[in-house]
């Protein structure tokens, strides 16, 4: 046995090995040590190999997906090897024979289709990265809903078009270029190499026409080298995983890059998309949104969410849905049937596999069933993305009669133990099963028949596997039935401690009967099963098709729900640079608001009118915590939601369809790859520098914070000018340096917006109100002071504060008083520990003063807040 483990074993390198062994999956040497430490089971030994001890551990069969679950989290790869005959089998071909066992799947985190392995409201894509001299393409594949898709994309885009898809495995050459893996591991997904060979773009066509049983593809487009070569990669992948048993794929679609606003990877991180800065979904926008009743809806927002159309036409045809979909009473009625599909996408995949059951049939069934009654609601003048789907939600009625007719109401999960076709649709079945059943009151008519004749009260009939059905008596009656008459009927089987078993020629004649009902009515079902997966699998096209109608009306009533509740609207989009929203408001910010139940969210404006003669950038200043960022994501999440086709957070809105998609929000280190906040900053803002253009739409926060004073504020300054004059994008630009104001004046597409504050009594009160104009004063002091900072550091900054200030009023120049600070900076060095906290704080105090800047009106002051603080 160890030596058939081992050859299995030097196969399947890189993966554990789950070996079966009766009712458990078992690993031994390194795979056990790695596998006990990660699952945190014990790990134990069995036998010797070259002398040493084999460590070994094992988890139950029945238990394995959710270890199987652990490991893939955990980064391993799985080699499932089952047994391919029964032990009676192998001894049939010799005395020591050994089962024969095959690896029968690879799970990998790319290609997992059980329910509970998968998260139901996101993709799991398995991608591969083909380069064939300067073309680059990326496919991608969901093996759960079969959805098979490939892009044109150079290397440079590789990285956003990873950050869009987020797929948990990509498929890589071992000739790939290092930065390949770099990006995929940067992205949190896991690289896979595969051999140059699978990579190979005409194999890849061939492998391409014979997974999907066609001659040539020119019915599905034209793919161009690289494209073959990422696709047939990905053929290549699930054949060796899948051992043969190719998923149901469908057809390659090769997607435009154009067709789809660009977002790079930056910037979805920066916007929260469908992840937060934490990493979970909790507090992205997808969670805030999503008011999907099914999987498969939840799916489609994750993915319009994640590609905005670009093409005015399908944005139109979107909102044109979710507006149809606003009638409360219509869309009550659709969201009745909807709550009652289930995922046929992910059933129909388990099904193409063979790794389904009943309940998947079942799936199909319910969903086909809603389809029907959705249909009919679909009647008369609907929408044209409405009477798509209600053309392909018709026609599935003689698959559902069928499935219904042959499956019970809630069916077993596996097909293995049987119960799960409905009584009356096979008379043979109805027959073996009527004899299977009727046996067992056979049996039990035999037993009272028996003491009845024997007298004895305490005979029972029983069974076990090792005898079957048999008579049991206990010793002191059994004397009786050895006797004659009784030894004529009741032949002796077996003596045990405390009872005597018998069995009668009667009976082992109606066990027989018995056993071959049950076995019979197990076939007959196993065989139903088949031709029932065959049928669903012979209509899977139209299934398919089902299911994404399904989706799309779900997705078009979440949104309608969503818009109606919140009180969204409708944009307005068209092909010119306009932007403009009246109202705004940040989904994710406003409902955080709402739950802690304390501030309403304060709804802005924002015009960013195309270059002509108005603005297309402004240029906001205002204090820390007065809600900057908050503006500047609130207007690029609108500008998203309307390109993905939802009503959107505000009044009115127009937006002038957006091309590319930028930001540069916050400050977080990269320090997993070296680069500090600074760098990481100015990669962003170069990228930005570098591709927008007119039909962008920028958001920059804090630019140049990460540095020196004046650097940042150079910067800055640079980088508005570009964005104005080359890239003529529409932006909005958030900074804290006053002086860039001045730059509006300069610049005749740019305007100065602030948000604004109200200072009392030496506090900061936040508006979070945007108007028109320059910020008075950034407040900072204001604002550490609400952070909590020590009174004595506040009361120091703010008179560090007024020199500079007073400086550059008296026209001092800035270099020079900056010279000077260091004259403050030397302060803190101070005094030892205080024995009184009190007189520590006025010594504090009172280091900060320096009596020869003072104006009398300001040596006032101060005595007043000695005098407070003593
Ligand atoms: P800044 O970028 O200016 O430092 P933020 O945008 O991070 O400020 O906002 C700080 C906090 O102010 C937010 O967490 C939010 O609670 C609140 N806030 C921001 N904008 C608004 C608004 N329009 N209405 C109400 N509260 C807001």
């Amino acid at each position: 046995m160890m030596a058939q483990y081992l050859e299995i074993k030097a196969d399947h390198p890189g993966a554990l090995l789950f070996y079966r062994m009766g009712d458990f999956y078992e690993m031994f040497f390194d795979d056990a040590v790695a596998a006990a430490e990660a699952l945190d089971i014990a790990l134990t030994k069995r036998g010797k190999h070259d002398g040493d001890d084999i460590p070994m551990c094992g988890v139950p069969v029945h238990a394995a997906e959710s270890y199987l679950l652990t490991l893939i989290r955990k980064g391993f790869r799985v080699a499932v090897c089952e047994q391919m005959e029964s032990p009676e089998e192998a001894k049939k071909r010799g005395y020591k024979a050994v089962v024969r066992r095959e690896v029968v799947r690879l799970v990998t985190p790319g290609t997992l289709t059980e329910e509970s392995l998968l998260e139901p409201r996101r993709h799991n894509y398995l991608a591969a990265y083909a380069q064939v001299r300067d073309e680059g393409a990326l496919a991608w594949v969901d093996i759960s809903t079969g959805a098979f898709r490939v892009v044109g994309c150079g290397p440079e885009m590789l990285g956003p078009q990873l950050a869009r898809l987020a797929p948990r495995e990509v498929l890589l050459s071992e000739r790939a270029e290092p930065f390949q893996a770099e990006t995929v591991s940067d992205l949190g997904a896991s690289a896979t190499f595969a051999s140059p060979e699978s990579f190979d773009s005409e194999s890849g066509r061939a492998r391409l026409c014979a997974a999907l049983g066609v001659k040539t593809l020119d019915a599905f487009g034209t793919f161009g080298r690289a494209e073959l070569s990422a696709l047939g990669a990905i053929v290549a992948y699930l054949e060796l995983t899948q051992k043969g048993q190719l998923p149901l794929l469908r057809p390659p679609v090769a997607e435009d890059l154009g067709g789809v606003m660009q977002i790079d990877a930056a910037t979805r991180r920066n916007l929260e998309l469908t992840r937060s800065l934490s990493g979970g979904r909790e507090g992205s926008l997808i969670a805030a949104i999503d008011r999907t009743l099914t999987a498969g809806g939840g799916r489609l927002l994750e993915r319009r969410i994640s590609a905005p159309s670009r093409k005015l036409a399908e944005v139109q045809r979107r909102l044109d849905t979710v507006e149809w979909a606003l009638d409360a009473a219509l869309r009550e009625r659709l969201r009745d049937a909807l709550r009652r599909v289930p995922d046929m996408d992910r059933a129909l995949s388990r099904l193409a596999l063979d790794r389904g059951g009943p309940r998947d049939l079942a799936a199909v069934r319910n969903g086909l069933a809603q389809a029907e009654v959705l249909a009919e609601t679909l009647r008369g003048e609907v929408p044209e993305l409405v009477a798509e789907a209600a053309e392909a939600l018709r026609g599935h009625g003689e698959l559902a009669d069928l499935l219904d007719a042959a499956l019970v109401a809630e069916p077993p999960l596996l097909a293995r133990d049987g119960g799960f076709i409905a009584a009356g649709y096979e008379a043979e079945l109805d027959d073996a099963r009527t004899l299977r059943d009727e046996g067992r009151g056979v049996i039990a008519r035999m037993q009272a028949g028996f003491i009845e004749q024997t007298g004895i009260a305490a005979l029972k009939i029983k069974h076990n596997n090792v005898l079957g059905y048999f008579i049991e008596t206990t010793a002191t009656h059994a004397d009786k039935m050895m006797k004659p008459p009784l030894s004529e009927v009741f032949i002796h089987r077996q003596t045990t401690a405390n009872a005597i078993r018998f069995t009668t020629v009667e009976l082992s004649e109606l066990e027989t009967r018995i056993l071959n009902a049950a076995g019979r009515s197990l076939e007959i079902e196993k065989r139903l099963y088949s031709s029932l997966r065959q049928a669903v699998l012979d209509a899977s096209a139209g299934v398919g098709g089902a299911a994404r109608a399904l989706a799309e009306l779900d997705l078009a009533c979440a949104l309608a729900d969503l818009a109606s509740g919140e009180g969204w609207v409708r944009p307005v989009v068209d092909e010119g640079r306009a932007f403009e929203v009246e109202a705004g408001r940040h989904p994710v910010v406003e409902a955080a608001l709402r739950r802690e139940g304390g501030q309403t969210f304060v709804a802005n404006d924002c015009g960013l009118s195309d270059g002509g003669d108005g603005a297309h950038i402004w240029l906001l200043t205002g204090p820390n915590m007065a809600g900057k960022s908050t503006f500047l994501r609130q207007n690029a999440l609108i500008a998203l939601l309307a390109q993905a086709g939802s009503f959107v957070p505000a009044k009115r809105a127009h937006v002038g369809l957006v091309s590319s998609l930028f930001s540069r929000v916050g400050a977080a280190d990269d320090l997993a790859r070296g680069r500090s906040t600074f760098m990481v900053e100015m990669v962003e803002t170069a990228a930005i520098l570098n591709q927008a253009d007119d039909r962008s739409l920028v958001i920059l926060d804090e630019i140049g914070r990460g540095t020196a004073t004046y650097d940042g504020l150079s910067i800055a300054w640079a980088v508005m000018e570009h964005l104005h004059d080359v890239n003529r994008a529409r932006a909005l630009f958030a900074t804290h340096y006053h002086e860039m104001t001045a730059l509006s004046a300069k610049l005749n597409g740019a305007e100065n917006a602030t948000v604004a504050v109200k200072e009392w009594g030496g506090d900061v009160i936040f508006l979070h109100e945007v108007r028109m104009g320059a910020a008075e004063a950034s407040y900072g002091v204001q604002v550490a002071k609400l952070a909590g900072l020590p009174d004595a550091v506040v009361a120091r900054a703010r008179m560090v504060l007024e020199q500079l200030e007073k400086g550059e009023r008296e026209g001092g120049d800035k270099a020079r008083l900056i010279d000077d600070l260091p004259l403050f900076a030397a302060m803190p060095k101070q005094a030892p520990a205080p024995l009184k906290p009190e007189a520590d704080a006025l010594k504090e105090r009172l280091a900060g003063v320096l009596p020869d800047e003072l104006t009398p009106r300001e040596a006032l002051e101060i005595i007043y807040e000695l005098k407070r603080l003593a």
